[in-house]
């Protein structure tokens, strides 16, 4: 239950990096200093949920393009931060994209896939865990998706 979020951070990059390198976008990871600090939650849902939104930074960001994933530790939390240099998500659209089936229209045309699933079960994941997800986002700027879990106990690894 207590999962090393070194590993996280590095595993999910680790799953990405040569689709970046072919989409040319450069994908960054900044780990916490501390080597020991861990999350509590389900392991594979924790990869699903970073999965799914690392998944959207690549298919939302044209080449050239810069994609970050960091840890914020706090005594009692741990956030992951994703963030991108994307198309961005229009204000109106924001309150939505964590819905069921909803798309960004402007997004569509972009590389065409995808259902509108993948934030909804990000989401429903994370609740389960008891834990929180939101995004921030500009328009042409970039997006900035936050995962909160709650930190666990270092001597529980
Ligand atoms: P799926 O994940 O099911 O393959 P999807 O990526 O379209 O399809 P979600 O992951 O749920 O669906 O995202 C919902 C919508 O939010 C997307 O269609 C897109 O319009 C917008 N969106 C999500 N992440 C980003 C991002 N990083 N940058 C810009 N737009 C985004
Ligand atoms: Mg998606």
């Amino acid at each position: 239950r207590a999962i090393p979020v070194h590993g996280l951070l590095e595993g999910v990059v680790e799953r990405f990096q040569l689709q970046a390198a072919k989409q040319e976008l450069s994908l960054r990871v900044h780990l916490p200093q501390r080597r020991d600090v861990c999350v509590y939650g389900d392991e594979d849902m924790v990869n699903r949920v970073l999965d799914n939104v690392l998944s959207n930074a690549l298919k939302y960001t044209p080449p050239g393009g810069r994609i970050e994933v960091r840890a914020d530790v706090t005594a009692q939390h741990v956030t992951f931060i994703i963030s991108d240099t994307g198309i961005g998500i229009p204000p109106e659209d924001l309150p939505h994209v964590f819905e069921r089936f909803y798309r960004v229209e402007k997004g569509r045309s972009r590389r065409g896939g995808g259902t509108g699933l993948g934030l909804a079960l990000a989401r429903e994941m994370v609740e389960r865990m008891g834990g929180e997800i939101r995004m921030e986002s500009e328009p042409q700027r970039g997006t900035t998706v936050y995962v909160t879990l709650r930190r666990a106990e270092e001597d529980a690894v």
